[in-house]
């Protein structure tokens, strides 16, 4: 069973009920967190009963929002794999590099953890129809799962997303509607309609359950390196529900007692076409505005304006990180060395996070003998219109 408790305001902490369907905080328009009795968790939530639950995201039951099981809508998401990398840490001379290969999700990416929780809750609370701006892999895992639970999917995408991402939200029933603009236009209508139209706003941070979802990263990280968390982690950055969500993940199982003090320095990754959360943190601002002409192949970090932005950057800042910004060009280097030595197709936002790591040991940031994780967040495939700068003539 759940034990969430109630809904906190992750900026002016006011509280409010979690049993209603919720978006942004009705005092203060920031994020929502969901709270739970960690105590009451903890009494049949412990590392020996994990042993024997099955290897979804939903093994972490207690502390996830959905009261009702009837009400889950599971594709089998969560429990990827953490890779360590043989012959690319060699390469970079590094004992101890991992990829947690999040391609393996359902839908392809990351998101459908996010959006599992998400689904499933508004559905248990009433929701009718569903709605969503997105930038690519978010709209097809909404979709998927809209459709596994019964409800009309409403997605709103930048005309010129690949056709992958879209095609995939056709294969799921749902209805599209292509904007001329970014995620951010998209969200604005979104807004503008939903009242009128009965859906209910799915954004990234808007409601309060998917970073639920993503968070199920961060245990997932604890109990794959044996309680023991790593020293860095490489997050590609777009709305930032994943490095948020773990930050949260990694405060819970402190308060059940399962991890101690020590956290890994959190390096948020961006595009150089697309980098608020960066410059934000370059100038020690607390948020981050808007990028102007946002431009990156990686859909997923095509994001100019995140709601969540002071949530990530507290988190980059207590855990002593960084943000940093790497060109396309870099991105398709990084899948091509993933591909080429692991095996692993990589979205190009997988390929960003190890062409910082690289930039990182170069300037020192990063020590060869640390423990780092790079985050693969989605699989290369719905990205292929845009990685012809993949192919080397000169290769036999
Ligand atoms: C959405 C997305 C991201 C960014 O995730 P956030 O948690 O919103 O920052 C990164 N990579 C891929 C492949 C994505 O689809
Ligand atoms: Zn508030």
């Amino acid at each position: 069973m759940s034990f969430l408790i109630d809904l906190e305001c992750g900026a002016c902490g006011e509280h409010h009920a979690a049993d209603e369907l919720q978006n942004l905080c009705p005092a203060c328009g920031k994020p929502l967190l969901a709270r739970y009795d960690l105590t009451s968790a903890g009494q049949t939530l412990t590392k020996e009963a994990l042993e024997l639950r099955e290897p979804t995201l939903w093994r972490y039951r207690e502390v996830l929002p959905v009261r009702e099981d009837d009400y889950i809508v599971s594709l089998g998401e969560g429990g990827t794999p953490l890779v360590h990398t043989d012959r690319l840490g060699e390469t970079l001379g590094m004992d101890a590099l991992y990829i947690k290969d999040e391609s393996l999700n359902p839908t392809g990416s990351f998101k459908a953890r996010g959006l599992c929780m998400a689904v499933s809750r508004a559905a248990e609370l009433g929701a009718t129809a569903l709605a969503i701006p997105s930038a690519g892999n978010a709209a097809g895992a909404m979709a998927a799962y809209a459709a596994k639970a019964g409800l009309p999917a409403y997605v709103f995408m930048p005309r010129d997303t690949p056709a992958a991402f879209i095609i995939e939200c056709y294969a799921h029933g749902a209805h599209v509607e292509l904007i001329d603009g970014l995620i951010t236009d998209c969200g604005q209508i979104v807004a503008e309609r939903k009242d009128q139209e009965g859906w209910f706003d799915v954004s990234t941070l808007k409601e309060p359950y998917r970073i639920e979802g993503k968070k199920t990263m961060g245990y997932e990280l604890a109990e794959q390196f044996g309680w023991e968390l790593p020293d860095v982690i490489f997050y590609p950055a777009g709305g930032g529900t994943g490095l948020i969500g773990m930050w949260k993940a990694f405060a819970e199982m402190e308060e059940l007692g399962w991890i101690g003090p020590k956290r890994p320095r959190m390096v948020a990754v961006q595009a150089t076409g697309c980098q608020p959360i960066v410059r934000a943190y370059e100038q020690n601002w607390e948020d981050a505005p808007e990028w102007e002409n946002a431009h990156t192949l990686a859909s997923g970090l095509r994001v100019p304006r995140a709601v969540g932005d002071f949530l990530m950057l507290r988190a980059i800042r207590e855990s002593d990180g960084c943000a940093i910004a790497v060109s396309d060009e870099e991105m398709i280097g990084g899948v091509r060395e993933i591909g080429s030595t692991e095996g692993i197709f990589a979205a190009p936002e997988g390929g960003a996070v190890l062409a910082a790591l690289k930039t990182m040991l170069n300037d020192g940031r990063v020590d060869r003998s640390e423990q780092v994780v790079l985050f693969n967040t989605g699989s290369g495939h719905k990205y292929v219109d845009n990685m012809s700068g993949l192919k080397v003539d000169d290769q036999t």
